[in-house]
């Protein structure tokens, strides 16, 4: 079934930009379909036309005009029963050029709205303005060496804390020259401006765009985390073994030597007295 916008809609304009196949128009606004314009479907509130609505099937796991209405008003429409084969049937007709492949993202999916939602195969699109905020190139790739072993354990990592996050240097491709650069999360929440370092293109991330990477962040943290007790448990366990082979080596070493004193030391001679 197409999403529908009820009469709760309070005009926000939140959804119109985050969908995928510019589905959405604004109350009164008439709208473009197949080469030519038709009448609004709602004079009073933002709308969705129906034949352009794949309940983002082919794009996102979940329906992104519903993730970002503040007023839960964006909903399925119970009249228009759809299956996800129409759906992305009708999102390779939108966007013919557009390869979906056999695998895409699919409200329809097992793990659809899971920590584990994958990244959306493309983006909706994002206003820009002007009064970038900061963002710096990114770095090219430096291979870490390993660290060289070591005979007394190491300290224990730091465990990561949630708020780490806000620093984590988030990828972003510039849709303009795209050139990648790096943007800290904490610069990422929706309506920053952000500027393109290498064509001063900008850039302004949207809700959902917000969420996706804020979700990952918060797997990303637990990951990082069982990557410390896992390092910590392989260390507590590597010097306890460490610890019973110096004590296996060390009464080894001892019940030998006793043998070769015993062995060496001459025995008192008996007088013919006893
Ligand atoms: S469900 Fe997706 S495709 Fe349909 S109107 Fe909402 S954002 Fe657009
Ligand atoms: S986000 Fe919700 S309230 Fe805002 S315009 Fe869209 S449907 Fe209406």
């Amino acid at each position: 079934m197409a999403t529908v916008i009820t009469d709760d809609c309070i005009n926000c304009a939140a959804c119109e930009p985050e969908c995928p196949n510019t589905a959405i128009y604004e109350g009164g606004v008439e709208y473009q379909h197949q080469g030519s314009a038709h009448r609004a479907l709602s004079d009073d509130f933002f709308y969705i036309i129906p034949d352009r609505c794949s309940e983002c099937v082919g794009f996102f796991d979940e329906e992104a005009c519903a993730v970002v209405c503040p007023v839960d008003c964006c909903i399925p429409d119970p009249d228009r029963p759809e299956t996800e084969v129409q759906l992305i049937e009708r999102a390779r007709i939108l966007h013919p050029d557009e390869n979906f492949g056999d695998s895409f993202p699919s409200r329809f999916s097992d793990d659809a709205g899971g920590d584990d939602a994958g990244e959306p195969a493309a983006e909706a699109g994002s206003a820009a303005t002007e009064g970038a905020a900061a963002a710096t190139p990114a770095p090219a790739a430096a291979a870490t060496p390993a660290p060289a072993a070591a005979a007394t354990p190491a300290p224990a990592a730091p465990v990561v804390e949630a708020s780490s996050v806000l620093d984590f240097p988030v990828p972003v491709l510039c849709r303009s020259c795209e050139g990648e650069y790096e943007v800290d999360f904490r610069f990422l929440t929706p309506g920053t401006v952000l500027r393109c370092p290498l064509c001063q293109a900008s850039f302004s991330p949207g809700q959902r765009v917000f969420l996706e990477i804020s979700r990952r962040l918060d797997r990303y943290v637990d990951l990082m985390n069982a990557e410390v007790d896992r390092h910590e448990s392989a260390v507590k366990d590597e010097v306890e073994s460490h610890e019973a082979n110096i004590a296996d080596i060390k009464e080894a070493s001892a019940d030998e030597l006793r043998r070769i004193v015993e062995s060496l030391l001459e025995r008192p001679r008996r007088s013919m007295f006893g």
